[in-house]
C-alpha cells in the first residue's frame, strides 16, 4: 500500500513522516515552516513586499505597472 504523500502548504515540499502521530492527519506544515511563518508574520508589512512578492496596488495597477505606463499620476485632494 503506497503511503500518502503530503506537501507542505509553505515550501511546498514534501512532509517527512518521521513518526506517525495523532496529528499527522491535519498536518499540513513542517514545524519550522510553521514557526518561520509566525516569525514573519510579526514583521509581515515590512517583508511582504520582498519576500512573499507582494505587490503594492495603487489605484488598481501595480507599482511596476505604474512606472511602465507614460501616463502621469492624477492625485486628487478630496
Ligand atoms: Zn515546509
Amino acid at each position: 500500500m503506497e503511503e500518502e504523500r503530503k506537501k507542505c502548504l509553505i515550501c511546498n515540499k514534501f512532509l517527512r513522516k518521521l513518526t506517525k502521530t495523532d496529528d499527522w492527519d491535519s498536518r499540513v506544515y513542517h514545524i519550522t515552516c510553521w514557526r518561520t511563518l509566525i516569525m514573519d508574520i510579526k514583521h509581515y508589512d515590512k517583508i511582504a513586499y520582498t519576500k512573499y512578492g507582494c505587490k503594492r496596488v495603487i489605484d488598481g495597477k501595480t507599482l511596476e505597472e505604474h512606472k511602465a505606463s507614460s501616463e502621469p499620476w492624477v492625485v486628487n485632494f478630496d
